[in-house]
């Protein structure tokens, strides 16, 4: 066991994919320090800048003083106070779906949603660019998994017709976390339903960042509870906080509640960051100007990297009024050339962090470069420039 501890290491480090942490001493925002020194940073998933809002942090405070820190045991047996029901409540209202249901993190949700709609002799698809916790929960589902080529609906529509006396579950990222492209979410409804499959997306990228109303993938497409009937989002991205819920039926929570074991046994998320999330929910809903802001610094992240020739991944149109998300990878295809230019930026003040296989797939290690409502022209013009040196 030793031996392969210690090898493992080793071949990680040769082929540039060794991970190791930086140590932030700053609140979340735009400009972190660490290590003592001050750095823009690019690779948060703070999009609209709520994580540091002095709203939030004021909910927070309240949160804690009426319910204290730690709920004290799971959501069944006595963690589910008040502020975590007006929260579903409030999100079942935002996302238009009859229920909604708390996690303690995305990645949970995902594994007890998945785990418990889909047993051995299920079939589940999943996009192949979905994210990690998608892809577990399928193996730990011990359904079949399959995996279809990105956005390939056609694909999609051939294997699922060839098991077609199962049950089949349908899982797509409605914004997709390292490309930063929308799913074809209606024609993935339209399929699910002529082949009496279940859809459920994951708008862990979407949520409070496009859509009106901040109502994410679903929102833009105007596509309601029939139409994508499993929902999930995260609280800890445009949100600003943690935690993670899943919206549908009255039936499909009902469900959960009795049969997803990442909520059944786990400890209930914290009241105050419920409290805190309730905050979020009503900036994201009653101020656009952070969305608005977004968009524009987009458009002219992405207007400028294309004058400047960077590799911009190829589903990017920045045209018309398709919504763009502030998710921007630049894709280097290298892993040891992609660490060295994140290294760069970093020497240069800008803190990109370099993504590599397996987050992404072999050959398409990335910048993946984010923006958020708080950034200010000049700094996406200076991370233009500085690019433009580098690349
Ligand atoms: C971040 C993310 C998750 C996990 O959410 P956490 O709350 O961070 O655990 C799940 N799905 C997608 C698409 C994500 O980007």
């Amino acid at each position: 066991m030793e031996r392969t501890i210690t090898s493992r290491l080793a071949l990680q480090r040769q082929s540039h994919l060794y991970r190791s942490r930086r140590i932030r001493q700053s609140s979340q925002d735009t400009t972190v320090t660490i290590a003592g020194k001050s750095y823009v940073s690019f690779c948060s998933n703070d999009y609209l800048g709520l994580a540091n809002h002095p709203a939030l942090i004021r909910a927070l405070h309240l949160g804690a003083e009426q319910y204290g820190v730690g709920s004290g045991a799971s959501h069944l047996v006595s963690g589910h106070c008040a502020v975590h029901h007006e929260l579903e409540e409030a999100l079942a209202a935002f996302t238009q779906r009859r229920k909604a249901l708390l996690f303690s993190s995305g990645y949970m949700a995902n594994l007890g949603v998945i785990s418990a709609l889909a047993s051995p002799g299920n079939h589940i698809h999943e996009d192949r660019l979905n994210h990690a916790s998608l892809i577990d929960a399928g193996l730990l589902s011990r359904a079949r998994l399959h995996r279809y080529p990105h956005g390939d609906i056609q694909a999609l529509e051939r294997k699922l017709g060839k098991s077609p006396q199962h049950q089949q579950l349908i899982i797509s990222d409605g914004v997709f976390s390292m490309d930063g492209d929308i799913a074809p979410v209606p024609e993935l409804s339209m399929l699910a339903k002529s082949k009496d499959a279940l859809l459920m997306i994951d708008d862990a990228h979407g949520l409070g960042v496009i859509g009106p109303e901040g109502r994410g993938t679903l929102g833009y497409y105007d596509l309601g509870e029939s139409d994508v009937p499993v929902l999930m989002g995260t609280l800890g991205k445009a949100f600003g906080t943690f935690g993670a819920f899943v919206a549908g039926s009255v039936e499909l929570i009902e469900y959960l509640i009795q049969f997803a074991r990442t909520y059944i046994y786990t400890t209930a998320l914290p009241p105050a960051i419920a409290q805190a999330s309730l905050a979020a929910l009503s900036l994201i809903q009653g101020e656009s100007e952070r969305r608005d802001r977004l968009q524009s610094l987009c458009r002219r992240f992405i207007h400028g990297a294309r004058q400047l020739g960077l590799p911009l991944g190829n589903h990017l149109t920045g045209q018309g009024n398709d919504p763009i998300t502030p998710i921007i990878p630049l894709i280097l295809g290298d892993n040891r050339r992609t660490l060295t230019i994140s290294d760069a930026l970093n020497e240069k003040g800008l803190l990109i962090t370099a993504i590599r296989p397996p987050t992404v797939p072999v050959g398409t290690a990335r910048l993946r470069i984010t923006l958020c409502a708080n950034h200010t022209e000049a700094q996406v013009d200076h991370l233009l420039e500085t690019l433009s040196t580098l690349l």
